[in-house]
């Protein structure tokens, strides 16, 4: 039997290479030359005051949570469904988590349960762009206006290079963050950014990154020697894994287009069936665009959700759930003030399957994943 993995890195273009003259450069510590081309893209992109690469998302929201002074006393609001690092990098900060729900559309953070979390002990927020696709921010910033000291953090670990009325995810927050995890659309095995968009940012973000030294500004010639300035911690991303990220984001336009076209594929498959067989498929609201991070049906129920998991994963095609909610795990619980029901989280959480979705999927291994799908879909 022929497996279709549910996901599978591939190289777009001259990342060995790359990684080759890395090597040979002699420099493979952070911030080489690979790195400043990286980040250099990135930070363009986003229209950036700085983009410094780390060793992965987690760290980067935990640089974030480090130059915010999150500490005992703090509380920090992020939606229920996502990973763990969205709420991880701030409690272990000391920070309390509260809990929002998602709305429906999107599956991001919905602003009106944001706003029932909201008292004098708030200090930031984190939205997630699930799936690639922005969530409601304008809702968000109407809630937080004239609300003093609350710093909003992207976690843009699916959004990089979608839009929201083309201003790009990850530039709306004081901080956003990027992750180049095997799974996600752009790659280096493990890997991040901290996308930072005030400059009185960028001096203290450089010394978190360099053990909270002033390393930075005595490679820029600025000090004649450094020394410990700051807390922080070891960030920075290898020149080596730096020098693959920027063979991936050379190829970005190519990347994107094939995300794009299989995403496109799977829609037209599927969308003529929706109706009869009762499930839904993803919404891109108007003036959004997508960053094509993945492809997820919602289900009717929870029962067919996991019939159908099955049924695909006995002839070979790995289908999977996503989020497992956090505000009912034993660490949300662990780390929270307040117990706050998510009701959409659970229920979106039950039902929500993912197809197997990666740059190199070929046309007839979609329209394969496609024919399972509703095979098993119309017997459950
Ligand atoms: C993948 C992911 C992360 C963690 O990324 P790492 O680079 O593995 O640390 C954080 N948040 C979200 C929403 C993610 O999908």
């Amino acid at each position: 039997m022929d497996i279709i993995p549910f996901n599978r890195p591939s190289l777009a273009g001259s990342e060995l290479d790359y990684i080759r003259d890395a090597v040979e450069g002699g420099h493979t510590s952070a911030s080489g030359p690979f790195t400043k081309r990286a980040a250099e893209i990135l930070r363009a992109a986003l229209g950036a005051q700085e983009a410094i690469l780390t060793t992965s998302c987690t760290d980067a929201l935990e640089m974030a949570a480090m130059l915010l002074d999150i500490g005992e006393g703090d509380t920090v609001i992020v939606p229920s469904f996502t990973f763990v690092s969205t709420a991880l990098a701030f409690a272990r900060q000391g920070a309390q988590i509260r809990f929002a729900d998602i709305e429906p559309t999107t599956l991001g953070m919905c602003p009106n349960s944001v706003e029932s979390l909201l008292d004098g002990s708030v200090r930031a927020v984190v939205p997630v762009h699930y799936a690639g696709v922005g969530c409601d921010l304008a809702g968000l910033a109407a809630v937080l206006a004239g609300r003093d000291g609350i710093d909003v953090v992207e976690d843009n670990a699916h959004g990089l290079f979608g839009a929201i009325d083309d201003r790009p995810l990850g530039s709306f927050g004081r901080f956003s963050t990027l992750s180049f995890h095997e799974t996600k659309n752009f790659i280096c095995g493990e890997g991040g950014a901290l996308i930072v968009n005030r400059p009185d940012d960028v001096a203290r973000a450089h010394v978190l990154r360099d053990k909270g030294t002033d390393r930075y500004s005595f490679l820029l010639g600025d000090v004649d020697k450094y020394t410990w300035q700051d807390t922080g911690s070891s960030f920075g991303m290898s020149d080596v894994l730096a020098a693959y990220l920027f063979g991936q984001l050379e190829q970005r336009e190519a990347i994107l287009a094939k995300r794009r076209a299989l995403f496109e594929r799977y829609e037209r498959l599927l969308a003529p069936h929706a109706e009869r067989l009762g499930f839904r498929l993803p919404v891109v609201p108007p003036g959004s665009s997508s960053a094509y991070h993945m492809f997820y049906v919602l289900m009717a129920d929870v029962k067919v959700r996991d019939r159908v998991l099955a049924g695909m994963h006995e002839v070979g095609v790995r289908a999977t759930f996503h989020y497992v909610p956090l505000h009912s795990s034993p660490g949300g619980q662990r780390f929270s003030d307040v117990v706050s029901p998510c009701p959409v989280t659970d229920d979106v959480s039950s039902r929500l399957l993912r197809l197997p979705f990666f740059n190199d999927l070929s046309e007839a291994d979609a329209d394969r994943v496609a024919a399972t799908f509703l095979e098993v879909a119309e017997g459950v």
